[in-house]
């Protein structure tokens, strides 16, 4: 990658929610794309915050702390991105109890299984870190017991939305994630609204209390990124990318969005006016 632009990458996964790997390998990874600047924002979990921030020292890199809460909007996903969130903030008790919901919910689904003669242990999935339960944990245990062939045929088969083995998540409303978001220290930002259908309702966000939207994102087409560019321009909102990288191999790589750099130092500015 040599002779690659710099850029900043504000939302990766790690082993700490549905990511394959580790902080460290994260931050060398981010370094050897000449990503200045990394946010591990792990689903709906702030644990290894400390190992986050001392693998990115070690690579040479910025470490930007945050989440991505999981939220629900018009029937739909909605992620609100906390960034330079605080991990010893008092509102993180909030985000763990999101996580023990994921882990009940977790329970109910085997429940269901088990009822069609599909035995699995909660042990048996092989979650990260921070304890954070999803359904491609489950589907990739089904393949590892042969029940399934591959994940897609899990999901085919059980655990699609409203499928026979499914539970809906608990999850927070938009206005509630943001507020969380804001509560953590960090700046409120939507998470790939081209991804999630927002686009359309970047003003109910607004009015929500939103403070950013991720604009530059490698599944966001040019269009897209334009129209999200205008709305913040038009209503003070600040501006923010990163590639939702989980696994190599698995989609855009980290530095996919090509976030410049200079839209570092706005977001810092917005979390340090909360007073810390
Ligand atoms: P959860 O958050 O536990 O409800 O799981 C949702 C995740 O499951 C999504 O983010 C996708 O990564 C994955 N997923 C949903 N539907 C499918 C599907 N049909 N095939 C493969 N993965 C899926
Ligand atoms: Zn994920
Ligand atoms: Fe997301
Ligand atoms: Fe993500």
């Amino acid at each position: 990658m040599v002779g690659r632009n710099a850029s900043i990458d504000l939302h990766v996964h790690s082993v700490y929610s549905d990511g394959k790997l580790t902080p460290g390998e994260l931050a060398r990874r981010a370094a050897e794309r000449n990503v200045v600047a990394l946010a591990i924002t792990d689903h709906d979990t702030m644990a290894g915050a400390e190992e986050k921030r001392s693998a990115c020292a070690q690579a040479g890199i910025e470490c930007v702390m945050g989440v991505e809460i999981s939220c629900e909007h018009r029937g739909g996903e909605a992620h609100i991105l906390s960034l330079f969130a605080d991990p010893a903030s008092q509102a993180v008790a909030r985000i763990d109890e999101i996580g023990a919901a994921r882990e009940r919910r977790m329970e109910l689904m085997l429940e269901r299984l088990d009822k069609m003669g599909i035995h699995l242990e909660k042990d048996e999935l092989e979650v990260g870190d921070g304890n954070i339960f999803g359904r491609p944990h489950l589907a990739r245990a089904l393949v590892a017991k042969r029940v399934v062939k591959s994940v897609n045929e899990a999901f085919a088969r059980y655990l699609y939305d409203d499928g026979p083995v499914y539970i809906p998540k608990v999850r927070l409303t938009a206005a509630e994630g943001i507020d969380l978001a804001k509560r953590l220290g960090g700046v409120a930002v939507l998470a790939h609204p081209g991804v999630s259908g927002l686009v359309e309702y970047l003003d109910e966000f607004l009015d929500a209390g939103l403070e950013g939207v991720e604009a530059h994102h490698p599944k966001h087409g040019g269009e897209t990124v334009a129209k999200i560019l205008r709305f913040c321009r038009e209503h003070g909102l600040a501006v923010s990318g990163g590639s939702d990288f989980h696994a190599p191999g698995d989609g855009p790589d980290i530095g996919a969005a090509n976030a410049p750099v200079d839209l570092l130092e706005p977001l810092r500015r917005i979390a340090a006016g909360k007073g810390g």
